[in-house]
């Protein structure tokens, strides 16, 4: 809490992509996520860097990845890295190299919104991207790519992971805008009127006309000026 700047990539890229299932593509997803956090990040005031590779092999990736990070200002920063996971589980779990607390927050904010299991924070020490990065940081295993039931969440909620994700590491809460007001109960209201309207016109006899045609066909009308 209370970091400067965080930088976030989406794990993988187009040329060395990650896990995939059902269509689903591992870096398509970690950068749609990504996108949605940092915006959130700025729209609550919190400097965000994208540190995303589209280098063309996994080693390329998280060397690129690490040297973007480690561009950035040491001081207050925290760097994260968003990936899916695979392999028959389900659920969310947060990779860290020292911050157990960070992780474990993220871990169960993501779970709660999400509705899927908490599998928690996990110390990993030998990953790459957590070694190299020369501040705190955490890789966030958002679901897993190969449960349809984690992908149909996900798909319905990345807005709220997003946001919970942002709450989780700094505080703030992402502004929801309100949906739009419902119409009232009023105008549900049996004694409204329905009027219909045929014709506007600048002048009078024109309307006078178009009224004795509808006269004449057996409507009612009324003039009315505005
Ligand atoms: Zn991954």
């Amino acid at each position: 809490m209370g970091y400067k700047l965080i930088t976030v990539n989406g794990g993988h890229s187009g040329k060395a992509p990650g896990a995939g299932a059902f269509g689903y593509k591992e870096h398509e997803y970690a950068r749609m996520i990504k996108d949605k956090v940092i915006a959130r990040l700025k729209s609550v005031g919190v400097k965000a860097e994208d540190t995303t590779s589209n280098a063309s092999t996994p080693s390329a990736v998280l060397a690129e990845q690490a040297k973007k990070c480690n561009a950035q200002p040491k001081s207050g920063r925290l760097d994260v890295s968003i990936h899916l996971n695979s392999g028959g589980g389900t659920g969310c779990e947060v990779l860290y190299y020292s911050e157990k607390a960070l992780a474990t927050k993220v871990s169960e904010a993501i779970a709660e919104v999400a509705g899927w299991k908490n599998r928690g924070a996990k110390e990993r020490k030998e990953l790459y991207f957590l070694r190299h990065t020369s501040a705190p940081a955490i890789l966030i295993e958002v679901c897993f790519i190969d449960s349809k039931d984690n992908m149909k969440k996900i798909n319905a909620k990345m807005n709220d992971i997003a946001n919970a994700i942002v709450k989780a590491i700094t505080g703030k809460s992402v502004h929801v805008s309100k949906p739009a007001p419902k119409p009232s109960e009023k105008d549900d209201n049996k004694d409204s009127l329905y009027k219909v309207q045929t014709g506007a016109f600048k002048d009078n006899a024109n309307a006078e006309k178009l009224g004795k045609e509808l006269k004449k066909k057996g409507i009612s009308m009324y003039i009315t000026k505005k």
